[in-house]
């Protein structure tokens, strides 16, 4: 990591380790003195043992739970012991083969638990019990400060003292300049809080961060840190809320205790979303409600209340749903300023692999624009793994240099989770799997939509995709007309009509594809006002899960009719789209079936070979789209 950890505590763990060791050495002492007088028996395999009972060398054994002992007529050899033990072994025949070979034997009665068995069954759990509870007291002790044996209530952040060479700064950030304009005000609120408070302003004291995860929040409030050149504590929001109720809210006061002594300085709390949670809204959360909530107050009080500092503490906090947050959180004086951290464009995107790129050996033929390109949608944090595992996979095959080749693997690595060779697709499942992808990409092809087929693939990926039809923008759009979204919903449609063209029945391969065709319906319709008998209207409440990809907003409020016929509409949507890729299909149903067997063959068709065997489709008049 490149920012050094301010650790001013004492060894403590090693007074627990040693502590624990002691106890073992207790234990181990005790157990010795345990009745045992199996010590002095030699101990044999259990099969010697029925060996010698079928020689009818065995004079009596005694059976206990644990052990077998016996004793033999005669001796193996001269001087050798007659007295054996061993371990018994599950053996409903055991009896009647000792009644059979003449053995006297008898069994144990269960063993009354002698004085100091008892005596260590209790106390040597409790022992252990305050031992364990005691290293993780200590262990989540932070700064100094005497504490008790059983401190629950130190909040467990971390805390980083930037140094020049470990120092994160904006230059590490790429891809969101608009959040670093609005943070470097903060930067120099820390940095020059006299000039502030001589004109009588008010610092602000809490900024929230909004973005989904992986754009960069807690690297730029590191850099907010790094500017200032202050000190910067970190925990995440759902380290707070505990078992015990009183927990979170007390650690809450120390982490603002422990700010307060290094002010001017920092403190971000990732998934503020743990303990912000809107305290009204939050029906059906079970247990940990009191706890949160009182969390939250601590949250709240400690914000407000330090006001009349001269050195600012500055409350960073990320979310990637603000919506779900408590009204009370966003007020004045608390997190009231937003920075919106969203996934970066193409240029944005761009910046950040140059950041990534030099920090890895790259071949000069690398053209990063092309993989900016390809990465629409990605956050900094997946550009970031990309690099890392182009890099890797040139090391895994002995190059010196990260090639085009391995940023384009890396692509796919990171888009479709990694490569599992392993899973094998039984034949039929192959040609099932085969038809299907082949399927999205004629109609893919042939249909709007801003998107390019590049290559279709029936390798098994990741966790569910049993294979995979990749389509890469042409171009960077921001904007998707009415047609374009339709040529979306046939090509998701494609692979499932494919399957009842040639098979004649469906597979469950095809449950995320109509997931997100008639997500994208539900959005025309009810967002994006695309329908032509409902009109204009956005019968959807906007401002829903933005981060989380849309889905299911809250409807507006609509007579029963009206929520009727939004049904009625999403399902012509789709039924539509529906017929029209089976319309393609069926009048392209040769090319498929070629490119089928080809796939078949090769598990992967891509570049010129599939850009001509595309070419030689046919949209059929009835599935034309009315631009
Ligand atoms: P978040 O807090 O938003 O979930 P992080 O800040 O933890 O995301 O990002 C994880 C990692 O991804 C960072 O440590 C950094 O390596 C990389 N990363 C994310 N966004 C950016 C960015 N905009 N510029 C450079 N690196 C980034
Ligand atoms: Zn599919």
């Amino acid at each position: 990591m490149a920012i050094r950890q301010d650790d001013n505590r004492p060894n403590r763990r090693f007074g627990i380790i040693n502590l624990v060791l002691i106890g073992f050495g207790v234990l181990l002492l005790f157990s010795n003195f345990l009745p045992n007088s199996a010590a002095q028996v030699p101990r044999v395999p259990y099969s010697l043992f029925i060996d010698q009972v079928n020689d009818n060398n065995v004079k009596r054994a005694y059976i206990t739970s644990d052990q077998i002992r016996y004793e033999l007529k005669e001796a193996s050899e001269e001087g050798a012991p007659t007295l054996l033990s061993t371990t018994p072994i599950f053996d409903m025949e055991l009896p009647q083969r000792l009644e059979q070979h003449g053995v006297e034997f008898a069994a144990a009665p269960p063993q009354k638990p002698s004085f100091i068995t008892t005596a260590l069954s209790w106390v040597v759990p409790p022992l252990i019990f305050i031992l364990v509870l005691q290293f993780f007291a200590r262990r989540s002790g932070m700064g100094g400060g005497a504490q008790g044996a059983l401190s629950f209530t130190k909040s467990k952040a971390k805390v980083y003292v930037p140094d020049e060479e470990s120092r994160v700064t904006f230059a590490d950030v790429a891809g969101v300049d608009e959040a670093k304009a609005e943070l470097a005000e903060i930067v120099d609120f820390l940095k020059k809080p006299e000039r502030y408070a001589a004109i009588g302003a008010r610092i602000p004291k809490g900024v929230l961060l909004v973005g989904p995860p992986g754009t960069g929040k807690t690297l730029l409030s590191k850099a907010v840190a790094g500017e200032a050149e202050v000190p910067f504590f970190i925990i995440s929001g759902s380290e707070f809320v505990e078992l015990f109720v009183g927990a979170g809210a007390a650690r809450v006061r120390d982490l603002f205790e422990e700010a307060k002594k290094k002010a001017p300085c920092i403190i971000f709390i990732d998934e503020l979303d743990a303990i912000g949670k809107s305290r009204s809204g939050s029906m059906g959360v079970v247990g940990g409600n009191d706890e949160r909530e009182q969390t939250l107050n601590q949250l709240l009080t400690e914000m407000d209340g330090f006001a009349g500092q001269d050195k600012p503490v500055i409350v960073l906090a990320a979310t990637n749903q603000p919506e779900t947050l408590d009204a009370a959180l966003l007020r004045p004086g608390r997190f009231d300023r937003q920075v919106l951290v969203d996934r970066p464009d193409l240029s944005g995107r761009k910046l950040i692999l140059d950041i990534y790129a030099k920090k890895v050996k790259l071949s000069s033929s690398v053209d990063l624009d092309k993989i900016a390109q390809a990465t629409s949608g990605f956050a900094g944090a997946d550009l970031a793994n990309l690099v890392n595992e182009a890099a890797l996979l040139a090391a895994r095959a002995y190059r010196t240099e990260v090639e085009q080749g391995d940023l384009n693997e890396a692509i796919e690595r990171v888009v479709a989770g990694l490569e599992k060779k392993s899973r094998v697709l039984q034949p039929d499942e192959k040609r099932v799997v085969a038809f299907h992808e082949v399927g999205h990409a004629i109609v893919g092809h042939l249909m709007p939509g801003g998107s390019k087929v590049a290559k279709i693939s029936i390798v098994p990926r990741g966790m569910s995709a049993l294979g995979y039809t990749l389509q890469l923008p042409t171009e960077e759009r921001f904007l998707n007309s009415k047609e374009d979204l339709e040529g979306q919903i046939a090509t998701l449609l494609g692979g499932r009509s494919a399957e009842e063209i040639v098979f004649g029945e469906v597979t469950t391969g095809a449950a995320n594809d109509l997931q997100r065709a008639t997500d994208i319906a539900e959005q025309m319709v009810g967002t994006y006002g695309m329908s032509e008998t409902l009109g204009p209207l956005a019968y959807d409440k906007q401002g829903g899960s933005r981060f989380l990809g849309g889905g299911n907003n809250p409807r507006r409020v609509v007579s029963d009719a009206t929520a009727q016929a939004i049904d009625k509409e999403v399902r012509t949507l789709v039924d539509t789209a529906h017929e029209r890729a089976l319309a393609i299909l069926r009048h392209n149903r040769e090319l498929m079936e070629s490119i089928s067997q080809q796939i078949l063959e090769k598990e992967v068709i891509e570049g010129d070979n599939l850009k001509e065997l595309l070419a030689s489709s046919v949209l059929p008049e009835e599935a034309r789209l009315a631009a």
